[in-house]
């Protein structure tokens, strides 16, 4: 198979679908947007890396789904409606087998949120992924990490650390029970984008995040951005019961990567509001702390002292 097979077999499934705001896709030089003129427009890229965020024998079909799912998360943390996508792939070869499992599995999730791929590059190389995302908000409404205002609820969607305890297992560094690793296996391989709780929340969350690198870092990012500290109710974050009897639990849960649920604070005023737009979304979240003056995040045991084993989170460069 050629490079030229690969575009028009495997990639072009969205290459007729074109509308008034995308009016040429895969198969050109070049896509085509027109967006609507009230919307802000948002772009963000992600890069995958066989071997460092991925085992190069994993399944095509979760690999696929991975790589749009994480994207798809950034658009959710922004509350933005991802609405178009390139991917670039690096390959070690053409395998049609796995091309077909690869493909079905991406359109499969493009589809189901609306996402159309519009573009992309393909090189012969050693397994590198890189999905550009590209989504809309209406004007302004954007969820950005430094609109946290003290006195904010915290709150966080799903459950965390599962990701990171079945990497753990991976790498032999724990043994779960069989039933809880398969839990926390689809957890990691198949992490579920947040979008529509993301756009639910746009008129009622101040600040959002999408946690990729464990809760305290990304939290972090959100209190930097916004000159604020905060307390963390380190009882309240919600994770899988069976974790709690592994001595990593409490890093698994406040440092574990992986996780792609959203973190998002909101003025007490709106907690009505936040859980129906759980609700409406159908999104699982918890109250996990509050926003206050200050410089750090403080993680509180439920006798209120403080924990302070904690690990910052996963940092690609230390
Ligand atoms: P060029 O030589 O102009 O860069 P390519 O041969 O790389 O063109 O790509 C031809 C068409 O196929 C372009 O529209 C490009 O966006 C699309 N394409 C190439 N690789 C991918 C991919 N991995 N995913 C989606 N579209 C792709
Ligand atoms: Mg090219």
């Amino acid at each position: 198979m050629n490079e030229f097979e690969l575009i028009h077999t495997y990639l072009s499934r969205h290459a007729d679908k074109l509308d008034d705001e995308c009016l040429l896709g895969v198969g050109d030089d070049a896509a085509i947007l027109r967006p609507n003129a009230d919307a802000d427009i948002h772009i963000s890229s992600d890069m995958l890396v066989g071997g460092r965020h991925f085992f190069t024998d994993v399944r095509p079909e979760d690999l696929a789904h991975k790589i749009l799912a994480v994207n798809l998360s950034d658009m959710a943390a922004m509350g933005a409606t991802p609405r178009w996508a390139l991917l670039s792939a690096g390959l070690p070869q053409l395998d049609k087998t796995w091309l077909d499992a690869f493909c079905n599995a991406f359109f499969t999730l493009a589809d189901a949120h609306q996402v159309r791929l519009i573009g992309g590059d393909t090189t012969r190389a050693d397994w590198v992924f890189n999905l550009t995302i590209i989504g809309q908000t209406p004007r302004g409404r954007a969820l950005r990490r430094d609109a946290a205002q003290v006195g904010d609820d915290i709150w966080v969607s799903g459950r965390l650390g599962l990701a990171a305890a079945a990497l753990d297992d991976q790498w032999l560094k724990v043994r779960l029970p069989e039933t809880t690793f398969t839990t926390c296996e689809a957890q990691r391989l198949r992490p579920q984008a947040r979008v529509r709780l993301g756009e639910a929340l746009r008129d009622i969350a101040h600040a959002a995040q999408d946690i990729s690198d464990g809760l305290l870092q990304d939290l972090n990012h959100i209190l930097h951005a916004s000159s604020c500290a905060a307390d963390i109710w380190l009882e309240h974050i919600p994770s899988l019961p069976d974790l709690q009897e592994f001595a990593e639990y409490h890093q698994w849960i406040l440092a574990g990567g992986d996780d792609y649920e959203l973190l998002f604070t909101a003025p007490p005023e709106q907690r009505e509001a936040v859980l129906q737009a759980a609700q409406a979304s159908q999104t699982p979240i918890s109250r996990i702390g509050i926003v206050r003056k200050g410089t750090a995040c403080r993680v509180l045991t439920a006798d209120g002292s403080e924990y302070l084993e904690t690990h910052q989170g996963f940092d690609h460069f230390a």
